[in-house]
């Protein structure tokens, strides 16, 4: 039995091939390479292609006896999916379904997907737990709850069985530093401080100082892209047992402000960080943690690294990888 990971290139999804074949599972990565990097699959088996292409995807899933995917293939910006909305309808929503469709025509009987706490928009509360009603504040989180949608009711009427997990903020890289994040563009803190750590951006921009936090600068659940990957093993561990769908968070429980992101690089750097505070962007929520219990309950899964390990990380693959790979 294989597992077919789309998006396998990519940063999360490298992490995971990783993760999975350690765990002795045999592994195809399905990956267009639009923004994923053949070097990030460390030799793991690649196929180049579309998800939404029901031809391709129906005669791999036959050809290698694929029981489960593990699908991670879409665009991710939240500012680009506001300027251009259809193009990630089209790509995240429509090429899901394409996915989903060859997949059960295939007699694939497990779904892993690669979810957002992004769904949640400004929660109306925290730690964020799983029975928040999901309220997408940009094109790109309404895209991930769409497809949340779409395996619920595909779950329901054709029984393919899912997991559809949450992400709070991934950051860092593997221990070895052999894989890490290489965006061509990219909004998130951590790339962003590590980058204009090395001169290789202007100073990041704090955006904003007069949040409700501890020391006025947002705060946010950073979660290692390890613990992530085994997050996906713990999901399929789950389902290969025959248990039913489940959508939960995966974060660690514990926020970190801007400003703390910033001091710790500045501390394991030995180096400034360059800054200048600005307004805050909009659409920003001043604080969102998660409530991990659920995985912790149901997937025998809980983080097991803090910021430090994220930023520490972050460090040593950005500093020994400064364009990337
Ligand atoms: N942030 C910042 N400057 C940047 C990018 C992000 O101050 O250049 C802040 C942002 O306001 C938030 C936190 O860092 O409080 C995490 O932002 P990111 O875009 O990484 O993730 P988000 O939680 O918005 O999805």
């Amino acid at each position: 039995m294989t597992v077919l990971v789309t998006g396998g290139a990519g940063y999360i999804g490298s992490h995971t091939v990783r993760s999975l074949g350690e765990s002795g599972r045999e592994v195809v990565v399905l990956d267009s390479l639009e923004t994923g990097h053949s070097e990030a699959l460390l030799g793991a088996d690649l196929v180049v292609g579309e998800i939404a292409d029901f031809d391709l995807v129906t005669k791999l899933c036959r050809e290698r006896n694929v029981r489960s995917i593990v699908h991670f293939a879409a665009y991710k910006s939240v500012g680009e999916s506001m300027s251009h909305p259809l193009r990630y309808f089209s790509n995240n929503v429509g090429g899901s379904t394409a996915l989903i469709d060859a997949a059960v025509a295939a007699g694939v009987e497990q779904f892993v997907f690669s979810s957002s706490a992004a769904v949640y928009g400004s929660p109306a509360r925290v730690p964020v737990t799983e029975d928040l009603l999901p309220r997408p504040e940009s094109v790109y989180a309404e895209t991930k709850w769409m497809v949340e949608r779409v395996l619920s009711w595909i779950g329901e009427t054709r029984g393919l069985r899912s997991v559809c997990l949450r992400y709070f903020n991934a950051a860092g890289a593997s221990f070895d530093s052999a894989i890490g994040e290489d965006w061509s563009v990219t909004t998130n803190l951590v790339p962003i401080v590590m980058k204009a750590t090395l001169g290789k951006r202007p100073p990041l921009e704090v955006f904003g100082s007069d949040y409700p936090t501890r020391d006025g600068t947002g705060e946010r659940d950073y979660i290692h892209v390890v613990d992530l990957a085994e997050g996906h093993v713990k999901a399929l561990d789950y389902l290969d047992v025959g248990k039913p769908s489940l959508t939960c968070n995966l974060g660690t429980g514990k926020g970190s402000t801007v400003l703390e992101v910033l001091s710790a690089t500045e501390r394991i750097s030995g180096c400034g960080v360059p800054h200048v505070f600005s307004a805050r962007r909009a659409g920003d929520p001043a604080v969102v943690f998660a409530d991990p219990s659920l995985a912790e309950r149901e997937l025998g899964w809980r983080a097991r690294y803090g910021i430090e390990e994220i930023l520490q990380t972050a460090w040593t693959w950005h500093s020994t990888h400064v364009d990337g790979y």
